[in-house]
Protein backbone atom coordinates (compact mmCIF):
# COMPACT_ATOMS: atom_id res chain seq x y z
CA UNK A 1 0.00 0.00 0.00
CA UNK A 2 1.79 3.29 -1.10
CA UNK A 3 1.81 5.68 1.94
CA UNK A 4 0.71 8.87 1.78
CA UNK A 5 1.94 12.39 1.86
CA UNK A 6 3.44 14.32 5.35
CA UNK A 7 2.28 17.59 4.21
CA UNK A 8 -0.74 15.74 2.91
CA UNK A 9 -1.67 14.10 6.46
CA UNK A 10 -1.30 17.22 8.66
CA UNK A 11 -3.07 19.13 6.13
CA UNK A 12 -0.20 22.02 5.38
CA UNK A 13 1.73 22.78 2.24
CA UNK A 14 5.30 22.37 1.57
CA UNK A 15 6.04 25.30 2.83
CA UNK A 16 4.96 24.84 6.37
CA UNK A 17 6.50 26.39 9.35
CA UNK A 18 7.72 24.55 12.26
CA UNK A 19 5.07 26.43 14.11
CA UNK A 20 2.35 25.50 11.31
CA UNK A 21 3.14 22.35 11.66
CA UNK A 22 2.81 21.63 15.50
CA UNK A 23 -0.57 23.72 15.83
CA UNK A 24 -1.62 20.80 12.81
CA UNK A 25 -0.39 18.18 14.44
CA UNK A 26 -1.47 19.24 17.87
CA UNK A 27 -4.99 19.40 16.49
CA UNK A 28 -5.10 16.02 14.94
CA UNK A 29 -3.48 14.36 18.04
CA UNK A 30 -6.26 15.85 20.20
CA UNK A 31 -8.70 15.07 17.89
CA UNK A 32 -7.89 11.15 16.83
CA UNK A 33 -6.41 10.47 20.12
CA UNK A 34 -7.32 6.93 21.53
CA UNK A 35 -8.57 8.23 25.08
CA UNK A 36 -11.07 10.11 23.13
CA UNK A 37 -12.54 7.69 20.41
CA UNK A 38 -11.92 4.18 22.60
CA UNK A 39 -12.04 0.83 20.17
CA UNK A 40 -11.77 3.25 17.06
CA UNK A 41 -9.33 1.41 14.74
CA UNK A 42 -9.60 4.30 12.30
CA UNK A 43 -8.98 7.36 14.58
CA UNK A 44 -5.89 4.97 15.47
CA UNK A 45 -5.02 5.25 12.29
CA UNK A 46 -5.34 8.72 12.01
CA UNK A 47 -3.39 9.57 15.37
CA UNK A 48 0.03 7.12 14.00
CA UNK A 49 -0.01 8.49 10.79
CA UNK A 50 -0.13 12.34 12.27
CA UNK A 51 2.24 11.60 14.60
CA UNK A 52 4.58 9.77 11.83
CA UNK A 53 4.60 12.51 9.77
CA UNK A 54 5.00 15.40 12.55
CA UNK A 55 8.07 12.98 13.74
CA UNK A 56 9.79 13.43 10.22
CA UNK A 57 9.03 17.07 9.50
CA UNK A 58 9.77 18.81 12.75
CA UNK A 59 13.20 17.62 12.28
CA UNK A 60 15.20 19.95 9.84
CA UNK A 61 17.38 17.36 8.67
CA UNK A 62 14.67 14.35 8.18
CA UNK A 63 12.66 16.98 6.34
CA UNK A 64 14.86 17.67 4.37
CA UNK A 65 15.61 14.18 3.82
CA UNK A 66 12.09 13.45 3.17
CA UNK A 67 11.42 16.04 0.75
CA UNK A 68 14.43 14.75 -1.88
CA UNK A 69 13.76 11.20 -1.08
CA UNK A 70 10.12 10.81 -0.20
CA UNK A 71 9.36 7.79 2.04
CA UNK A 72 12.31 5.99 0.89
CA UNK A 73 14.57 8.05 2.82
CA UNK A 74 12.85 5.99 6.12
CA UNK A 75 11.91 2.69 4.59
CA UNK A 76 15.10 0.12 5.76
CA UNK A 77 15.27 -1.94 3.01
CA UNK A 78 16.64 1.21 0.57
CA UNK A 79 18.64 2.92 3.44
CA UNK A 80 21.84 2.11 1.61
CA UNK A 81 20.88 3.07 -1.62
CA UNK A 82 19.09 6.72 -0.71
CA UNK A 83 21.92 7.26 2.03
CA UNK A 84 24.84 7.22 -0.41
CA UNK A 85 23.42 10.37 -1.97
CA UNK A 86 22.49 12.40 0.68
CA UNK A 87 26.26 12.29 1.86
CA UNK A 88 27.69 11.23 5.52
CA UNK A 89 26.12 11.05 8.27
CA UNK A 90 22.65 11.31 6.58
CA UNK A 91 20.14 9.30 6.23
CA UNK A 92 22.22 5.87 7.39
CA UNK A 93 21.31 6.47 11.33
CA UNK A 94 17.94 7.70 10.82
CA UNK A 95 16.00 4.58 9.52
CA UNK A 96 17.00 2.23 12.42
CA UNK A 97 14.95 4.37 14.99
CA UNK A 98 11.98 4.40 12.40
CA UNK A 99 10.82 1.54 11.07
CA UNK A 100 8.71 0.20 14.23
CA UNK A 101 6.69 3.20 14.73
CA UNK A 102 3.55 2.91 17.62
CA UNK A 103 5.55 1.89 20.33
CA UNK A 104 8.59 4.24 22.17
CA UNK A 105 8.83 7.31 19.34
CA UNK A 106 5.01 8.00 19.73
CA UNK A 107 5.03 8.08 23.54
CA UNK A 108 8.26 10.14 23.35
CA UNK A 109 6.79 12.65 20.87
CA UNK A 110 3.42 12.68 22.27
CA UNK A 111 5.05 13.45 26.10
CA UNK A 112 6.50 16.68 24.26
CA UNK A 113 4.20 18.34 23.14
CA UNK A 114 1.69 17.81 25.77
CA UNK A 115 4.12 17.52 28.56
CA UNK A 116 3.25 20.62 30.29
CA UNK A 117 -0.02 19.59 31.16
CA UNK A 118 0.13 15.92 31.69
CA UNK A 119 3.79 14.58 31.66
CA UNK A 120 5.08 16.84 34.40
CA UNK A 121 3.53 14.93 37.19
CA UNK A 122 3.05 11.62 35.88
CA UNK A 123 7.00 11.34 35.57
CA UNK A 124 7.41 12.41 39.41
CA UNK A 125 5.64 9.33 40.45
CA UNK A 126 7.97 6.65 42.86
CA UNK A 127 8.41 10.00 45.16
CA UNK A 128 7.14 7.84 48.55
CA UNK A 129 7.71 9.06 51.76
CA UNK A 130 10.87 11.02 51.83
CA UNK A 131 13.44 12.92 48.88
CA UNK A 132 16.65 13.18 48.22
CA UNK A 133 18.24 16.76 49.18
CA UNK A 134 19.22 18.95 46.09
CA UNK A 135 22.56 19.21 44.87
CA UNK A 136 24.43 22.39 45.85
CA UNK A 137 26.77 24.33 43.48
CA UNK A 138 29.19 26.71 44.32
CA UNK A 139 31.81 28.89 42.26
CA UNK A 140 35.32 29.45 43.52
CA UNK A 141 38.13 31.33 42.08
CA UNK A 142 41.81 30.57 42.99
CA UNK A 143 45.46 32.29 41.85
CA UNK A 144 47.54 30.38 39.60
CA UNK A 145 49.66 30.44 43.07
CA UNK A 146 47.15 28.08 44.97
CA UNK A 147 46.99 25.81 41.50
CA UNK A 148 50.50 25.24 42.25
CA UNK A 149 50.93 24.81 45.83
CA UNK A 150 47.10 22.93 46.76
CA UNK A 151 45.32 24.37 49.44
CA UNK A 152 42.47 23.90 51.73
CA UNK A 153 39.48 26.67 51.12
CA UNK A 154 36.76 27.27 53.47
CA UNK A 155 33.35 27.34 51.61
CA UNK A 156 30.69 28.93 53.44
CA UNK A 157 26.99 27.41 52.04
CA UNK A 158 23.63 28.30 52.92
CA UNK A 159 21.54 25.15 52.81
CA UNK A 160 18.59 23.23 53.92
CA UNK A 161 19.97 21.13 56.21
CA UNK A 162 18.40 18.42 58.73
CA UNK A 163 16.43 19.73 61.84
CA UNK A 164 18.56 18.30 64.98
CA UNK A 165 15.14 18.62 67.13
CA UNK A 166 13.43 16.22 65.41
CA UNK A 167 15.67 14.22 63.41
CA UNK A 168 14.51 14.88 60.43
CA UNK A 169 10.98 13.87 60.98
CA UNK A 170 9.09 16.43 61.16
CA UNK A 171 7.22 15.49 64.01
CA UNK A 172 7.71 16.45 67.81
CA UNK A 173 9.86 15.33 70.06
CA UNK A 174 7.31 11.90 71.20
CA UNK A 175 5.28 11.99 68.33
CA UNK A 176 5.58 10.40 64.90
CA UNK A 177 4.51 11.34 61.16
CA UNK A 178 1.30 9.67 60.14
CA UNK A 179 0.24 7.93 56.86
CA UNK A 180 -1.05 10.64 54.97
CA UNK A 181 -5.52 10.02 54.37
CA UNK A 182 -5.49 11.72 51.21
CA UNK A 183 -3.35 9.81 49.28
CA UNK A 184 -3.00 6.76 51.70
CA UNK A 185 0.81 7.22 51.68
CA UNK A 186 1.08 7.68 48.11
CA UNK A 187 1.82 11.30 47.47
CA UNK A 188 -0.36 11.09 44.23
CA UNK A 189 -3.89 11.14 43.83
CA UNK A 190 -5.55 10.81 40.25
CA UNK A 191 -8.11 13.53 38.72
CA UNK A 192 -9.69 14.06 35.75
CA UNK A 193 -8.65 17.07 33.44
CA UNK A 194 -10.60 16.93 29.98
CA UNK A 195 -10.73 14.05 28.49
CA UNK A 196 -7.32 12.81 30.21
CA UNK A 197 -6.78 11.16 33.58
CA UNK A 198 -4.20 12.94 35.36
CA UNK A 199 -2.29 11.84 38.59
CA UNK A 200 -1.11 15.24 40.42
CA UNK A 201 0.79 15.89 43.91
CA UNK A 202 -1.32 14.80 46.82
CA UNK A 203 -2.05 18.62 47.93
CA UNK A 204 -2.42 17.35 51.44
CA UNK A 205 0.60 15.92 52.35
CA UNK A 206 2.63 17.75 49.34
CA UNK A 207 3.79 14.37 48.13
CA UNK A 208 5.68 13.13 50.93
CA UNK A 209 2.91 10.32 51.80
CA UNK A 210 2.51 11.02 55.35
CA UNK A 211 0.86 13.75 57.82
CA UNK A 212 2.25 15.55 60.91
CA UNK A 213 -0.08 16.11 63.49
CA UNK A 214 1.73 17.74 66.08
CA UNK A 215 4.89 19.55 63.92
CA UNK A 216 8.26 19.89 65.09
CA UNK A 217 8.68 23.50 67.03
CA UNK A 218 11.83 23.82 65.44
CA UNK A 219 11.52 23.40 61.79
CA UNK A 220 7.48 23.61 61.46
CA UNK A 221 7.15 20.20 60.22
CA UNK A 222 9.30 20.14 56.87
CA UNK A 223 12.29 18.56 58.95
CA UNK A 224 14.71 20.99 57.90
CA UNK A 225 15.70 24.06 57.92
CA UNK A 226 18.03 26.59 56.87
CA UNK A 227 21.57 26.62 57.97
CA UNK A 228 24.55 28.06 57.03
CA UNK A 229 27.96 25.60 57.46
CA UNK A 230 31.55 26.26 56.04
CA UNK A 231 33.41 23.27 54.74
CA UNK A 232 36.90 22.44 53.82
CA UNK A 233 37.94 22.02 50.03
CA UNK A 234 40.91 20.45 49.08
CA UNK A 235 42.45 22.05 46.30
CA UNK A 236 45.06 19.59 45.00
CA UNK A 237 48.31 20.53 43.47
CA UNK A 238 48.33 21.09 39.96
CA UNK A 239 44.64 21.49 39.30
CA UNK A 240 43.28 22.67 35.73
CA UNK A 241 41.00 25.30 35.41
CA UNK A 242 37.31 24.72 35.19
CA UNK A 243 38.04 21.03 37.46
CA UNK A 244 34.86 20.09 39.17
CA UNK A 245 34.86 18.56 42.55
CA UNK A 246 32.56 16.78 44.39
CA UNK A 247 31.85 17.15 48.15
CA UNK A 248 29.59 13.71 48.28
CA UNK A 249 26.50 14.35 50.97
CA UNK A 250 27.77 18.12 51.59
CA UNK A 251 24.47 19.59 49.25
CA UNK A 252 21.12 20.27 50.32
CA UNK A 253 19.48 17.83 53.40
CA UNK A 254 16.80 15.01 52.34
CA UNK A 255 13.30 15.54 53.45
CA UNK A 256 12.22 12.82 56.24
CA UNK A 257 15.29 10.93 56.24
CA UNK A 258 15.99 11.09 52.43
CA UNK A 259 19.87 11.17 51.65
CA UNK A 260 21.58 14.19 51.45
CA UNK A 261 22.67 16.24 47.97
CA UNK A 262 26.31 16.47 47.20
CA UNK A 263 28.35 19.97 46.57
CA UNK A 264 29.81 21.04 43.35
CA UNK A 265 32.74 23.29 43.51
CA UNK A 266 33.24 25.14 40.09
CA UNK A 267 36.70 26.17 40.10
CA UNK A 268 38.52 28.50 38.12
CA UNK A 269 41.92 30.07 37.92
CA UNK A 270 42.60 34.07 37.84
CA UNK A 271 44.87 35.22 34.94
CA UNK A 272 48.19 35.70 36.35
CA UNK A 273 50.47 39.24 36.04
CA UNK A 274 53.43 37.64 34.52
CA UNK A 275 52.37 33.75 33.87
CA UNK A 276 50.80 32.01 31.50
CA UNK A 277 49.96 28.19 31.70
CA UNK A 278 49.55 25.51 28.95
CA UNK A 279 48.85 22.42 30.96
CA UNK A 280 51.59 21.95 33.23
CA UNK A 281 54.03 24.33 31.57
CA UNK A 282 54.56 28.35 32.17
CA UNK A 283 55.46 30.68 30.10
CA UNK A 284 56.65 34.53 30.75
CA UNK A 285 57.24 37.00 28.61
CA UNK A 286 60.24 39.16 29.52
CA UNK A 287 60.98 42.70 27.79
CA UNK A 288 64.88 42.49 27.67
CA UNK A 289 67.34 45.73 26.68
CA UNK A 290 68.70 46.08 23.47
CA UNK A 291 71.91 46.63 24.78
CA UNK A 292 71.56 43.20 27.06
CA UNK A 293 70.95 41.19 23.74
CA UNK A 294 73.21 42.72 22.31
CA UNK A 295 76.43 42.61 24.50
CA UNK A 296 74.79 39.55 26.47
CA UNK A 297 73.90 39.80 30.23
CA UNK A 298 71.53 38.36 32.60
CA UNK A 299 67.96 39.06 34.03
CA UNK A 300 66.00 37.66 36.85
CA UNK A 301 62.94 36.27 36.82
CA UNK A 302 60.07 35.47 39.43
CA UNK A 303 58.76 31.51 39.54
CA UNK A 304 55.50 30.18 40.63
CA UNK A 305 57.01 28.98 43.78
CA UNK A 306 57.84 32.75 44.95
CA UNK A 307 61.52 32.35 44.54
CA UNK A 308 64.13 34.07 41.64
CA UNK A 309 65.91 32.74 38.68
CA UNK A 310 68.90 34.27 36.77
CA UNK A 311 68.57 33.50 33.22
CA UNK A 312 72.26 34.12 31.43
CA UNK A 313 71.27 36.02 27.57
CA UNK A 314 74.06 35.11 25.66
CA UNK A 315 75.27 38.05 22.61
CA UNK A 316 73.16 38.12 20.36
CA UNK A 317 69.97 37.30 21.23
CA UNK A 318 66.79 38.11 19.53
CA UNK A 319 62.78 39.04 20.44
CA UNK A 320 60.93 35.16 20.66
CA UNK A 321 63.97 33.53 21.58
CA UNK A 322 62.59 31.16 24.54
CA UNK A 323 65.04 29.62 27.41
CA UNK A 324 63.95 27.01 29.19
CA UNK A 325 63.88 26.29 33.07
CA UNK A 326 63.13 22.89 33.76
CA UNK A 327 61.40 21.42 36.27
CA UNK A 328 60.18 24.94 37.55
CA UNK A 329 56.50 24.92 35.98
CA UNK A 330 53.26 23.88 37.27
CA UNK A 331 52.86 20.95 39.65
CA UNK A 332 51.87 17.84 38.01
CA UNK A 333 48.42 16.73 39.36
CA UNK A 334 49.15 13.84 41.81
CA UNK A 335 53.30 13.41 40.69
CA UNK A 336 55.61 14.77 42.17
CA UNK A 337 57.10 16.67 39.05
CA UNK A 338 57.04 19.85 37.26
CA UNK A 339 56.27 20.85 34.46
CA UNK A 340 58.88 22.83 32.57
CA UNK A 341 58.78 26.76 32.62
CA UNK A 342 60.08 28.99 29.53
CA UNK A 343 61.24 32.57 29.48
CA UNK A 344 60.17 34.30 26.01
CA UNK A 345 62.55 37.32 25.36
CA UNK A 346 60.97 40.62 24.09
CA UNK A 347 63.78 43.18 22.76
CA UNK A 348 62.96 46.23 23.74
CA UNK A 349 63.97 49.49 21.81
CA UNK A 350 65.42 52.78 23.77
CA UNK A 351 62.94 55.17 23.90
CA UNK A 352 63.61 59.01 25.18
CA UNK A 353 67.02 59.21 23.93
CA UNK A 354 69.45 61.85 25.49
CA UNK A 355 71.26 64.23 22.36
CA UNK A 356 74.44 62.26 23.79
CA UNK A 357 73.01 58.87 23.54
CA UNK A 358 71.55 60.04 19.80
CA UNK A 359 75.12 60.42 18.82
CA UNK A 360 76.62 57.57 20.16
CA UNK A 361 73.78 55.43 17.95
CA UNK A 362 74.24 57.30 15.21
CA UNK A 363 78.36 56.97 15.09
CA UNK A 364 77.56 53.19 15.89
CA UNK A 365 75.25 53.08 12.92
CA UNK A 366 77.57 54.83 10.48
CA UNK A 367 80.60 51.97 11.16
CA UNK A 368 78.13 49.29 11.43
CA UNK A 369 78.93 46.73 8.15
CA UNK A 370 74.95 45.66 7.90
CA UNK A 371 75.65 42.02 6.43
CA UNK A 372 78.02 41.80 9.35
CA UNK A 373 75.91 43.03 11.95
CA UNK A 374 72.29 43.14 10.73
CA UNK A 375 72.77 39.85 8.79
CA UNK A 376 68.83 39.16 8.80
CA UNK A 377 67.65 42.26 7.85
CA UNK A 378 70.37 42.50 5.07
CA UNK A 379 69.31 39.09 4.38
CA UNK A 380 65.79 40.09 3.65
CA UNK A 381 66.43 44.08 2.06
CA UNK A 382 68.61 42.14 -0.65
CA UNK A 383 65.41 39.86 -1.12
CA UNK A 384 62.93 42.19 -1.62
CA UNK A 385 65.46 44.17 -4.13
CA UNK A 386 65.57 41.23 -6.37
CA UNK A 387 61.73 41.27 -6.30
CA UNK A 388 61.63 44.91 -7.14
CA UNK A 389 64.15 44.13 -10.35
CA UNK A 390 62.21 41.05 -11.34
CA UNK A 391 59.07 42.95 -11.39
CA UNK A 392 60.51 45.49 -13.77
CA UNK A 393 61.57 43.05 -16.49
ZN1 LIG B 1 12.17 19.59 63.37
ZN1 LIG C 1 -1.11 12.73 50.84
Amino acid sequence: MAKKDFYQILGVDKKATAEDLKKAYRKLAMQYHPDKNPNNKEAEQKFKEAAEAYEVLKDDQKRAAYDRFGHGAFDPSMGRGASAGAGPGGMGGMSGGFGGFGGAGFSDIFEEMFGDFMGQQQRRGGEATSRRGADISHEMEISLEDAFQGKEVPVKVASWASCVACHGSGAEKGTKAEVCETCRGVGRIRAQQGFFTVERTCPTCGGVGQTVKTPCHVCGGSGRNRREKTLSVAIPAGIEDGTRIRLAGEGEAGTRGGPAGDLYVFLSIKPHRFFQREASNLFCRVPVPMTTVALGGAVEVPTIDGKRMKVTIPPGTQTGQQFRLKGKGMTILRSPNRGDMFVEVAVETPVNLSKKQKELLQQFASDTPDDKNNPQSSSFFAKVKELWEDLKD
